[in-house]
């Protein structure tokens, strides 16, 4: 056996520890659920009888971007996987996710043309610390090296310092994101934001907002995944 094949040890799915090619095996990645029947405007997944193309709440109050992609339902073992991704920091599965999100990206702008800037949220500054890196940064790693996509940083930032959404209900949740961020003039008409999960939208709601006043014209949003 050569030096290398000792050091390195055979490539296994995070998730069953079978064979895999990459950090996830076939079966397990074909379990990942990728609902098609969704609202066109925040991807929540609607009932296989509706025949509405929007779900209610963005039918009533309509989100300040207009359309959202996802690559998968958050649930079971993708949920898992993307747990594993934001908490144990495993290099891996990020980079699995960022070779599924340029895909998805690519074929986006294939049919709808490209966007001036990619805007991944902002964390506050004691999140950054507390996992060490800001994890959708990584999740765009594979388009910012194979496209030539602006991914501006830079501009907006999270100057509030939330509580954990998760424990909150929808109008806690807008009540506490308001003013969570601060934009800076920007030369850009459309702009595609990205995040990871997506559990009602109310941070990237504000986000939307809060850019569309200092100029933005048009925002759509790229998740990996939506609860
Ligand atoms: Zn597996
Ligand atoms: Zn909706």
């Amino acid at each position: 056996m050569g030096f290398y094949q000792k050091l390195i040890p055979k490539q296994s799915c995070v998730l069953c520890f079978e064979t895999a090619k990459f950090c996830v095996c076939k079966t397990c990645e074909s379990s990942f659920v990728t609902n098609d029947n969704r609202c066109l405007c925040c991807a929540v997944r609607l009932p296989s009888s509706f025949s509405l193309n929007f779900c209610g709440e963005c039918l009533s109050h309509s989100p300040a971007f207009s359309k959202t992609y996802v690559l998968y339902d958050y649930s079971h073992a993708c949920a898992q996987l993307i747990k594993q991704f934001k908490f144990n920091h495993q290099l891996c599965i990020g980079d699995y996710f960022a070779h599924q999100l340029h895909n998805l990206y690519c074929s986006i702008i294939k049919e709808n043309g490209s966007y001036d800037a990619i805007i991944p949220l902002p964390l506050s500054r004691v999140r950054i610390k507390e996992r060490g890196y800001n994890q959708t940064h990584e999740l765009l790693r594979i388009i910012a090296k194979n496209t030539n996509a602006i991914i501006d940083t830079k501009n907006v930032r999270r100057i509030k310092a939330t509580k954990p959404l998760s424990s909150l209900n929808l109008v806690q949740r807008k009540k506490e994101i308001k003013g969570a961020f601060s934009a800076q003039a920007m030369p850009y008409k459309k702009v595609l934001l990205v995040d990871d999960v997506m559990t009602t939208g109310s941070s990237l709601n504000e986000l939307a907002k809060t850019i569309t006043k200092v100029g933005v014209e048009s925002c759509d949003v790229l998740i990996l995944a939506r609860t």
